[in-house]
């Protein structure tokens, strides 16, 4: 149900602005997918220097006034701004009849009548300097052509605006998708059974409000990204290669679970030689779990054109592997095989 459709959404033509939007993958270390573009020839990850100081559209819709959307967005903004591990804040300036989606240098959250866009809960957008990669603003609407709710304990029908704000804030802050979680094939399309990381690409149903808090792997992902203090001595990561008859696989999703505390947090191999880093971990013994991407469309994490490899069964690392406090766990080398 949930798309964040980057490439799609701002593609105005612009002549200082860059509007291209890739997913980084010249970066050895993240503990999650990053969003990344080229100004240049020069590779930037898209992240916010300072506080991230927000408008509200001065927009009501069935259900939310405004003022009720501004109380659920800041809720969303707090949960990220108080993760301990991270250093990012941000700071709501006020209301204004500017909507998302203009170029007028203003991050603004709000409502858009976007009938057409039915996949299309919310999405959010990024406006960069094309001279300096330097981040100008981004926006996230909320399509009001679906029903919505700001019910402390949801209501039957309706979208929670905090949950959707939260998914999406995480890409206002820089962050990509997650794959942890688990669909299946419906009649009506994908189903979720489970969702482990409030980045994972679609959204439980209306009335859900159970992915109004973060998980590890989304705490893991924004800390990478927003190292406080102390983050990079005090966790370590795991790293290595997955391979399918000795080459490398593109696209893999690798998932390191904590067996003392059963934390997941995930990444990918980003390119053709199969190499893959997971930082932000606790230290102690993981189990590495390796399984296609296909819970969701691959292009909610990559490009179309990217050769995102899906063809191989679940396979686990034949040992556990010890992450060290402020280190890497040294490389983990797992063969998959042909489903
Ligand atoms: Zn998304």
């Amino acid at each position: 149900m949930m798309s964040t459709n980057l490439r799609a959404w701002r593609t105005r033509a612009c002549a200082v602005l860059v509007v291209l939007f890739t997913l980084a993958q010249t970066h050895p270390a993240f503990a999650y997918l990053k969003f990344g573009f080229e100004v240049n020839g020069q590779q930037y990850t898209l992240k916010w220097s300072g506080p991230v100081r927000y408008y509200v559209s001065d927009v009501s819709v069935p259900g939310v006034t405004q003022s009720q959307f501004q109380a659920a967005a800041d809720n969303a903004f707090k949960t990220w701004t108080s993760v301990k591990t991270a250093t990012l804040s941000s700071q709501f300036m006020g209301f204004t009849r500017s909507l998302p989606g203009e170029d007028d240098g203003r991050t603004t959250l709000g409502f858009l009548n976007e009938p057409t866009l039915d996949r299309v809960l919310a999405s959010t957008s990024y406006l960069v300097d094309g001279s300096t990669g330097e981040l100008i603003e981004a926006d996230i609407f909320f399509n009001s052509a679906f029903p919505w709710s700001v019910a402390a304990a949801g209501e039957q029908g309706r979208f929670d605006v905090e949950t959707i704000a939260l998914h999406e804030i995480g890409h206002l802050f820089g962050l990509g998708h997650s794959a942890i979680g688990e669909t299946e094939m419906g009649s009506g399309g994908r189903r979720v059974l489970s969702t482990g990381a409030v980045m994972f690409p679609i959204a439980l149903g209306p009335g859900d409000v159970s992915m109004r808090r973060l998980r590890p792997d989304d705490i893991a992902g924004i800390s990478d990204l927003y190292p406080a203090a102390g983050f990079n001595r005090e966790t370590g990561s795991v790293s290595g290669r997955i391979t399918k008859s000795g080459a490398g696989v593109f696209g893999a999703h690798i998932v390191a679970f904590d067996i003392r505390s059963g934390e997941m947090v995930g990444n990918f191999t980003l390119g053709t030689d199969g190499q893959f880093s997971i930082a932000g971990l606790q230290p102690g013994p993981h189990l590495l779990r390796v399984e296609p991407l296909d819970d969701a469309d691959t292009t909610s994490f990559f490009d179309a054109a990217d050769p995102v490899d899906v063809n191989f069964t679940t396979t686990y690392f034949e040992r556990l592997v010890i992450v060290p406090r402020g280190g890497d766990s040294g490389a983990a080398e797992i063969g998959v095989v042909s489903k």
